[in-house]
């Protein structure tokens, strides 16, 4: 167990350029769970001064994300808190202002040099194998010369003046530990730009130093602009974070993980069903470990146990297997109940009602009927829960995600049809000998409508093989054909009494005129 870490301010900074993606809600997750363990502060700060790509609708779906996930931040959006604002739109003053002091420390200056200068002379340097970066052309230029140029209008940046007898910087990063980089591969970069703009690497370190942010916990892309950074803070004369860069995510090909690889963003898998803890539990192993073993846990259990010092500098492999094999284990375990609730906006999605009429293919085109309304559905789910609870069993077992379980069970919202998979029908319904089946299976049910249940359904379908001379396999495909479509189907017994005798009849007589 880790000694607690006292006064522990830690943030989710991330730019909304597009949808929050596996790797910002992994660090996000790891920023949370080492407030909470340390009875900290979790902040949320939108860096959103990339006016070409950042939009409002972004930051909206980050936050959206990080709620659906479960992780509330103490300072921050539509929480507010003493350190704001924290939008950096919102932050341009204090960026000004900092810009000032540090040109009164010396520790900037103006750069005249045109992008088209400065392109050319990288181009030559790279050429005879020389470029480190800017050439600190402008580093001399007299403090006169320089307001003159500046007063009369001149395009200007503002770099930062590296303290070249420094020596090298070196921190102790939590993850990766002891990493120092050569001050002579740090160029002048710029703080901000001509049209007065301020960088990442300038207006990050003020952000956290000003919200006083003990901790960066942060994506390993980040690594190389940590030094530069360091030398921020010491020319703002402000305190160092400590680093805690988190090694990358990868794709099963080894590459970085991208769109290429699938669904990246948490609102995918959202939509194609994920719980929220499940995805939390996916995440928070993609890197850390709670003991080395074990795989399935709660927000609880992250939130008390979590340490950087069990985080992995090896890049963690992102495995779509093992999502959906905790995914399965939600469902599993969940019970009746909460499945309903969390089946019901995928029926939504697809106008299924119990009674309903409409009829889909397996890859879920609608084929016919029509599609029940959202109110009509919610309503039939409240006053029928017994039926879509008896749901849960025929797919608790066999589904990964909720949303599978739509295309499992969409037979039981078809009334008196059901859409043939036309190989499980020429091997089931048209084999020798299938209607004889299906009009005694036929006989068989039609004395229990008083009695309907799996049970009576099953005693009675389990004597045809006797009565038949056919083996049980060939007789419950063929009804299982007729009834649910295919012979993958879940389990029978349990079907047919969520189909009702009437369904359950008009099917098998649909059947029959098919298998003769
Ligand atoms: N806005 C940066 C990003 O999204 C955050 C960098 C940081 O955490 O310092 O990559």
């Amino acid at each position: 167990m880790t000694e607690m870490i006292q006064e522990v301010r830690v943030r989710f900074a991330p730019s909304p350029t597009g949808n929050l993606h596996i790797g910002g809600a992994r660090t996000a997750i790891y920023n949370w769970a080492f407030a909470r363990r340390n009875g900290g502060k979790f902040i949320l700060r939108i860096e959103d001064t990339d006016p070409e790509r950042s939009t409002s609708e972004n930051t909206a779906q980050i936050i959206r994300s990080l709620k659906w996930l479960g992780l509330d931040w103490d300072e921050g959006p539509e929480v507010g808190g003493e350190y704001g604002p924290y939008l950096q739109t919102e932050r341009f003053a204090t960026y000004g202002a900092a810009l000032e002091d540090l040109k009164a420390k010396d520790a900037v200056y103006p750069c005249f040099c045109t992008p088209e200068e400065l392109a050319e002379r990288r181009e030559a340097a790279m050429e005879a194998k020389t470029y480190s970066g800017y050439d600190r052309r402008c580093r001399d230029i007299s403090f006169e010369e320089a307001a003159a140029r500046i007063k009369a209008g001149e395009p200007h940046t503002w770099r930062l003046k590296i303290p070249l007898d420094r020596g090298d910087v070196t921190f102790n990063d939590l993850v990766f530990g002891a990493t120092s980089f050569p001050i002579t591969q740090l160029d002048d970069f710029i703080l901000v730009r001509s049209d007065g703009s301020p960088t990442y690497n300038y207006v990050v370190c003020l952000d956290d130093a000003l919200m006083k942010i003990s901790h960066v916990i942060r994506g390993d892309d980040h690594l190389s602009n940590t030094p530069k950074q360091i030398l921020v803070y010491e020319a703002l004369g402000m305190p160092t974070p400590r680093f805690a860069h988190l090694s990358m995510i990868l794709g099963p090909d080894g590459k970085r993980l991208s769109k290429r690889h699938g669904a990246t963003s948490v609102e995918a898998y959202k939509d194609e069903g994920y719980f929220a803890d499940a995805l939390l539990n996916y995440l928070a192993l993609l890197g850390w470990s709670l003991d080395g073993s074990t795989t399935l846990f709660d927000a609880q259990v992250l939130t008390d146990n979590f340490s950087l010092d069990r985080v992995s500098k090896n890049p963690a492999v992102f495995d779509e297997k093992k999502l959906e094999w905790i995914n399965a284990s939600r469902i599993k375990e969940m019970g009746a109940p909460a499945f309903v609730d969390a089946l019901v906006p995928h029926l939504c999605d697809y106008g299924l009602i119990r009674g309903g009429s409409t009829v889909y293919d397996n890859e879920l085109g609608l084929v016919d009927g029509k599609l029940a309304d959202t109110a009509s559905i919610k309503a039939d789910v409240e006053a029928n829960r017994a039926w879509y609870e008896a749901i849960y069993p025929l797919v608790a077992e066999r589904a990964r995600t909720i949303a599978e379980a739509i295309p499992m069970t969409s037979y039981l919202f078809s009334g008196d049809t059901v859409f043939y998979d036309e190989t499980s029908v020429s091997k089931c319904l048209k084999a020798e000998g299938a209607a004889v089946i299906l009009k005694n299976a036929e006989e068989a049910l039609s004395g229990l409508q008083q009695s309907w249940s799996t049970s009576s359904i099953e005693e009675e379908l389990r004597k045809l093989p006797e009565q038949l001379g056919v083996k049980p396999k060939v007789i419950f495909q063929a009804v299982r054909v007729a009834l649910c479509g295919n012979v993958v189907s879940p389990p029978l017994f349990e079907s047919i009494e969520l189909l009702g005798w009437e369904n359950t009849e008009a099917r098998l007589k649909k059947a029959i005129e098919i298998a003769n």
